[in-house]
């Protein structure tokens, strides 16, 4: 039975890895490893699955970019982070020769779409979108039933915004400038209000602005991939009403041009918090264990 198997599931964040077994989908053991050398943090990483005995399958959503590729030779490494002695890690292929088990590898939010389809907010959606707004803009695209990856994968952070009329912050994407990500995620609006979000929670403008940006972006994310829900979530959206005001300002955005039921109303089912949370990754890996298994 599929429930009596064990999975070892790897949140590979740039900060730390979190790295669990599951039995099914619930967590039997699990800790957290700083992330240094690749080196030591892999070899971290193996150590704690293999003491803790053997394992059916591996599922890893890492920080990226990632090569994923299939027909690549470096398929499931890490390409060229501006993260120290990590560019050009073979992270899907030493993990899988050091554990010897079938091992399936997504970007974070990918593997975080997968575990919210299987199990959670989106679950039995062919079309959604999952987004996190933390230190990075982070998105996946779920299209006719599993992650689009296209030519690498999808960089949605990265797109352009029309501005906000009476902002003049310059923003901080070290490529882009003012692309979404640098001018909507947790460090602009730290670099923009002079304090993180989390202490400005009585500043109605940051929010309102915030709302706005994150109301661009899906008004456009909506018009080109037609998904039947967005899944917002990550650490800025723990704003109390962010959420709700995301939904108020995408209704002006798409201005009444909706092309489905689910555009039509307050939006309450169309852009709604991922069931996850901050566990998103960790329970995207176990689903990635899970399709590695078969
Ligand atoms: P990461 O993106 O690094 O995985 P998070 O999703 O937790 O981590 O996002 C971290 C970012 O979210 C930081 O920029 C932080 O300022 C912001 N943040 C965390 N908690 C809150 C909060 N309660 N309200 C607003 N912003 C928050
Ligand atoms: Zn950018």
């Amino acid at each position: 039975m599929i429930t009596n198997r064990h999975y070892a599931a790897v949140e590979a964040g740039g900060t730390k890895f979190r790295v669990a077994v599951a039995r099914g989908r619930d967590i039997v053991a699990d800790t957290t490893i700083p992330t240094t050398t690749p080196d030591e943090t892999l070899g971290a990483t193996v150590d704690f699955i293999r003491e803790w005995g053997t394992v059916d399958a591996v599922g890893i959503a890492s920080f990226g970019p990632l090569d994923l590729d299939r027909s690549s030779p470096t398929y499931g490494s890490i390409t060229s982070t501006p993260k120290p002695d990590w560019s050009d890690t073979p992270v899907l292929a030493t993990i899988r020769r050091q554990l010897g088990v079938p091992a399936s590898i997504d970007v974070d939010v990918g593997g975080a779409a997968l575990g919210e389809w299987r199990w959670g907010a989106a679950h039995g959606l062919d079309h959604f979108i999952y987004i996190t707004v933390g230190t990075g803009f982070g998105a996946a695209v779920f299209i006719d039933g599993k992650v689009h990856h296209g030519m690498g994968h999808p960089e949605m952070g990265h797109i352009t915004l029309e501005r906000v009329p009476g902002d003049d912050y310059p923003g901080r994407c070290p490529f882009h400038g003012a692309c979404l990500e640098g001018m909507a995620a947790g460090p602009a609006i730290k670099d923009r209000w002079g304090a993180p979000g989390a202490e400005l929670t009585d500043r109605a403008e940051v929010w309102e602005m915030e709302a706005a940006y994150l109301a661009r972006a899906i008004r456009s994310f909506t018009y080109v991939a037609a998904p039947e829900r967005i899944l917002l979530g990550g650490g800025v959206m723990q704003t109390e009403g962010l959420l709700e005001l995301v939904r108020s300002k995408t209704v002006q955005q798409l201005a009444g041009y909706v092309t489905s039921d689910v555009l039509r109303g307050s939006l309450e089912d169309y852009i709604v918090a991922p069931a996850f949370g901050q566990d998103a990754g960790l329970v995207g890996a176990i689903a990635l264990a899970m399709s590695a298994a078969g």
